[in-house]
């Protein structure tokens, strides 16, 4: 079998891996290089491998940084099935349209500079049709059933605990009469999280393939909802509006979680929360229709009468309308709006609206990348520039930073300790160069397993007998020196080599 890495090495987006075994291939993952510019046309390059030629693609979990290039796989000529947990599939319906819209405008805004200055237009990275299209091609399974792709392959997703539906995809493979098992963990969530369930301990892996965003990370200890509770209540009482940034997917749905129980204990202050974002509607009516991915925690709150997507403190402003009279209001309001890095979306309305008054709170629960208005409010910048208007920050600006999705370097090192039977290999992938380094020296020095950061494009043989997939790696390696030494040599260096070559075969 060979395993080839095209995405998410190093750096944490475009995740893709190409299994080829036995003339079957399949793909895990096919997400959006997303990050600097030098990152972001990675989506746009060729892909390394002809997508006509996938039979499966194995999607872990419905994040774009995951899934963002299947439409374009599609439109370049995929004809095999896409598998993924069926609360997945529902997710892709509404984010890879979203995606593509993205995309659109994206390229609008540039062919317009383009037009100006003389340049040919840019075509988006895919349609809204391309998007639509490729939603046919999905499949929705369950979890931890046995599903053969081929005689010799069988895939089992397993919970990954991450967001809903997410999914390790392990892969049983058997060569010469022999079974061993690749293992992918997607990206894993962290003990404890809402709605989702834990990680799923696996028994048996040879090889593994793990996610390292906090690799070398430890997450705080913090009591989310404590700091909620005293954000809300200090707004409250200054007479202003509470202002979160979030994300659709998730961290919104946590969010109206912990709302709701402090609204069922009584202790939220008389305000009314909304959550302005189709998007975030959309996705959490997905979450309420698939409560049998929920934890025990959560269908208990629910039997208790609790339902933390339902409280009457929560509304959705879905048309520009309803959005737009949110502006007028002064006080007593929770706007939970995207985008979460402020980059789009109808949270600069929301910012424009309430920054500059020192009675608001702007909340922010996820991760601000360099250069978004988030992250330059984050900073502490006194002034910003919304919709061409420049707005001073005197609002209060609070970070949260508990809300994540992602295990950090204990837990994952706890997770992967749980596999019984040693791995023989680890691949460290989805990690900035300094997490993936640090969590795969972690990997070797605490638990003894050998480890791995793969470069872009690097193929390695995975088999069940270790000394022949060394021996084929070997063999794979002297033909791409072959290649090489092809490409450069002198007619006569080819042929004293040829002669050398002939000698030792002859032997
Ligand atoms: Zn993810
Ligand atoms: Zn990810």
């Amino acid at each position: 079998m060979r395993l080839s890495f095209y995405g998410a090495t190093r750096i944490v987006t475009g995740s893709c891996f190409l299994v080829e075994t036995g003339g079957l291939r399949v793909l895990v993952d096919c997400g959006l290089f997303q990050g600097t510019r030098e990152i972001r046309e990675l989506s746009f390059k060729p892909f390394p491998f002809l997508p006509a030629s996938v039979d499966y693609l194995l999607l872990t979990h419905a994040h774009i940084d995951h899934s963002g290039l299947i439409p374009r796989l599609c439109r370049e000529g995929f004809q095999g099935k896409i598998l993924a947990t069926k609360a997945t599939v529902d997710l892709m319906g509404v984010l890879l349209p979203d995606a593509a819209h993205i995309q659109e405008m994206e390229a609008e805004q540039k062919s317009r500079k383009a037009r100006r200055a003389g340049r040919p237009v840019v075509a988006p990275l895919y349609t809204l049709t391309d998007a639509q299209e490729s939603l046919r091609f999905f499949e929705g399974v369950d979890y931890g059933t046995e599903l053969s792709l081929a005689p010799h392959v069988s895939a089992t997703f397993l919970d990954a605990g991450h967001i809903l539906g997410a999914a390790m995809v392990l892969l049983t493979v058997t060569e010469n009469g022999v079974s061993f098992r690749l293992l992918f963990t997607g990206d894993i969530g962290r003990p404890g999280q809402r709605f989702v369930k834990d990680p799923a301990v696996v028994e048996d892996a040879d090889y593994v393939v793990i996610e390292s965003t906090y690799g070398n990370r430890i997450h705080q200890e913090i009591d989310e909802k404590a700091v909620l509770h005293d954000v809300l209540w200090r707004t409250y009482q200054r007479g202003g509006n509470l202002i979160i940034p979030a994300f659709a997917v998730e961290r919104t749905q946590d969010l109206l979680y912990d709302l709701s129980e402090l609204y069922h204990a009584g202790k939220l202050p008389p305000v009314k929360v909304v959550i302005d974002s189709p998007l975030a509607a959309a996705v959490t009516d997905i979450f309420t229709r698939h409560s049998e991915y929920y934890d025990r925690e959560t269908r208990f709150l629910i039997q208790c009468g609790q339902d933390p997507l339902n409280s009457e403190c929560i509304h959705f402003s879905v048309t520009t309308e309803e959005s737009r009279a949110l502006n007028a209001i002064q006080s007593g309001l929770v706007i939970i709006s995207a985008s979460g890095m402020c980059e789009a979306g109808r949270i600069r309305h929301h910012l424009k609206h309430n920054l500059w008054r020192p009675e608001c709170t702007v909340l922010f629960v996820g991760y601000q990348a360099e250069g978004t208005l988030g992250r330059h409010i984050l900073d502490g910048d006194k002034m910003v520039t919304i919709f061409g208007e420049e707005i001073a920050v005197n609002a209060e600006i609070v970070e949260l930073p508990g809300y994540s999705a992602h295990a950090d370097q204990p837990a994952l090192l706890n997770w992967l300790k749980g596999i019984q039977k040693k791995p023989r290999q680890v691949f460290v992938v989805h990690g900035e160069p300094e997490a993936a380094e640090t969590l795969r020296s972690k990997i070797e020095s605490e638990l003894g397993l050998s480890a791995v950061v793969p470069d872009y494009g690097s193929s390695w043989t995975l088999a069940a007998d270790v000394q022949a997939a060394a021996l084929l790696d070997a063999y794979r390696r002297l033909g791409e020196r072959l290649h090489e030494f092809l490409r450069r040599a002198a007619p006569a260096e080819i042929a004293a080599a040829a002669k050398q070559l002939e000698e030792i075969a002859s032997r």
